[in-house]
């Protein structure tokens, strides 16, 4: 089994992460949403994984679940961001 490992890239938020020692495949796997879901409700730091996820996914296919979300929710989420702004 592989096991979401520590970053290379590291903020003290990640400390906290309620996913760390999970295993990796549940992140990317459509089937186990909910019970990402579910892990991602009792994080402490879902706003700053979510801020994070969306900072980094500057291109039109994000993939896995991160922050609280799936990939499509955050897509349509910084889509609305973007037109906020125009
Ligand atoms: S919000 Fe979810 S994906 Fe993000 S750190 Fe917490 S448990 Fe992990």
């Amino acid at each position: 089994m592989t096991t979401i490992p520590v970053p290379d890239r590291y903020d003290d938020w990640q400390d906290e992460a309620e996913c760390r020692g999970t295993e990796l495949d549940m992140w990317f796997d459509d089937a186990r949403q909910a019970e990402c879901a579910a892990i991602c409700a009792r994080c402490w730091v879902v706003d700053e994984c979510l801020a994070d996820a969306v900072r980094l996914e500057t291109g039109q296919t994000p993939y896995g679940f991160r922050g609280g979300k799936t990939a499509a929710q955050r897509l349509k989420e910084r889509r609305a961001k973007t037109r906020a702004r125009k």
